[in-house]
């Protein structure tokens, strides 16, 4: 561990923890020191595969190798397939039939759906209602969709167009959409950074009929749990419902960065050339890792394992003294901890003590590991968790002890 200064050459953006890593291998993550450290935040729902996944490290050296770059000015012979792999997921096995439209970001995944649902929506029709205490990315717009007042106030003036109402409340959306100037509604079918809150069972039904009601898009964001994570392909399927787009990106390139907008091919249809774009997007290297990415995650069943190990390691966490309930899907978990208990707290000792995680929300810890992560892990991380909470408070705990 190293104490940290300010950066004197990175803007103050972040704050980071005082710990260097320099590699990683699956779920396990070595720092500076040669410390070991588990990784149950997978660099924040990203790295789905463990670190250093070969098959997608490998596809990685060899496109690199061969043809980085070339601009979508031209055809390539990845963007194509990563989209046919991309859109049979959403159709939970079998083509959706939809269209995809390639970034380098959560947030540019986001913009494209807004750019989309204005250029369906047509004049006088712009505005998208979203969820209080979602999040849908840094820039402008997607800033302006998140809603979350508090992160708004320094921006000021943001974007027009966009109003939240409470989640999972069908009738505030109800009321909320009934302007015509309403061309969609973004919504995340867990709300990952606000603490890993699932919404009312049934409310994703819910808001797809007040949708079709109005004839209006429903927009889904599944950067955060979607490819596997909670149990499903995308989190939506939990519900049977088929939303009309889905952004995706953080476990898409299993660390590379890539996004993407998937559209029903409808929808999809209001872009015509020139009304969006990106330099980078859909570049033969990002689409090289995700292809790699998602063929390693339907060959190893990520769903299925998310699913199972995610109620191994829900039993373990609610077992745990200090922790007062588990909530969250497959891998997606959050615990919560007793009144009292400081999470960010937690977080720290827990990295002292080998285990990497974060405080989404006080009092909340996320838990989002490797899909790959075995059981034999989830003991040891539990067990560093029950020493972290026992050390920050007088709580008894029956676990811990083994580091
Ligand atoms: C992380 C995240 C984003 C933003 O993704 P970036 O790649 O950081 O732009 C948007 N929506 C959700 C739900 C996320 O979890």
């Amino acid at each position: 561990m190293i104490p940290e200064p300010a950066s004197p050459t990175l803007m103050a953006t972040y704050a980071p923890a005082p710990v260097r890593f320099v590699s990683g291998r699956g779920t396990e993550l070595f720092d500076d020191e040669g410390r070991r450290y588990l990784d149950f935040l997978a660099g924040i729902a990203v790295v789905s595969l463990g670190h250093s996944n070969k098959r997608v490290a490998d596809a990685i050296a060899q496109q690199a190798a061969r043809l980085m770059h070339v601009s979508n000015l031209f055809h390539n012979e990845l963007n194509e397939r990563l989209a046919c792999d991309l859109d049979r997921l959403v159709g939970d096995g079998s083509a959706a039939g939809g269209q995809v439209f390639f970034s380098n970001s959560g947030a540019e995944a986001n913009e494209c759906a807004i750019k989309l649902a204005r250029r369906v929506g047509g004049p006088g029709r712009y505005v998208v209602i979203s969820a209080l205490g979602s999040f849908h990315g840094r820039t402008l717009a997607t800033l302006a969709a998140t809603g979350q007042p508090k992160k708004h106030e320094a921006f000021r003036p943001l974007p027009a167009g966009f109003s939240s109402v409470a989640y999972g409340d069908v009738g505030a959306l109800e009321n909320a959409v009934a302007s015509p100037s309403v061309t969609a509604v973004l919504l995340e079918a867990i709300e990952g950074e606000a603490g890993v809150v699932v919404p009312p069972e049934g409310y994703l039904k819910a808001v797809r009929r007040v949708c079709d009601e109005r004839g209006i898009l429903l927009m889904l964001d599944e950067i955060q749990t979607g490819l596997g994570r909670t149990g499903r392909w995308f989190a939506f399927q939990h519900e049977a419902i088929h939303p009309d787009v889905v952004t995706v990106a953080k476990s898409l390139g299993n660390g590379m960065p890539i996004g993407a907008c998937w559209a029903r091919r409808d929808v999809a249809a209001a872009f015509v050339a020139g009304d969006h774009g990106s330099t980078f997007g859909g570049q033969p290297l990002a689409c090289a890792a995700g292809i790699a990415t998602l063929a390693e995650l339907e060959a190893i069943d990520a769903p299925g394992r998310a699913k199972r190990t995610g109620a191994y390691l829900a039993q373990r966490l609610e077992a745990l003294g200090g922790v007062a309930s588990v909530r969250g899907k497959g891998l997606l978990l959050a615990a919560v901890l007793e009144p009292g208990l400081d999470a960010s707290e937690v977080t720290r000792s827990a990295l002292r003590l080998g285990l990497v995680l974060n405080a989404p929300a006080p009092g909340v810890l996320r838990l989002a590991p490797p899909l790959t992560v075995s059981t034999a892990e989830v003991d040891e991380a539990v067990g560093i968790l029950g020493v972290a909470l026992g050390s920050v408070s007088s709580v008894e705990t029956s676990e811990g002890g083994q580091r």
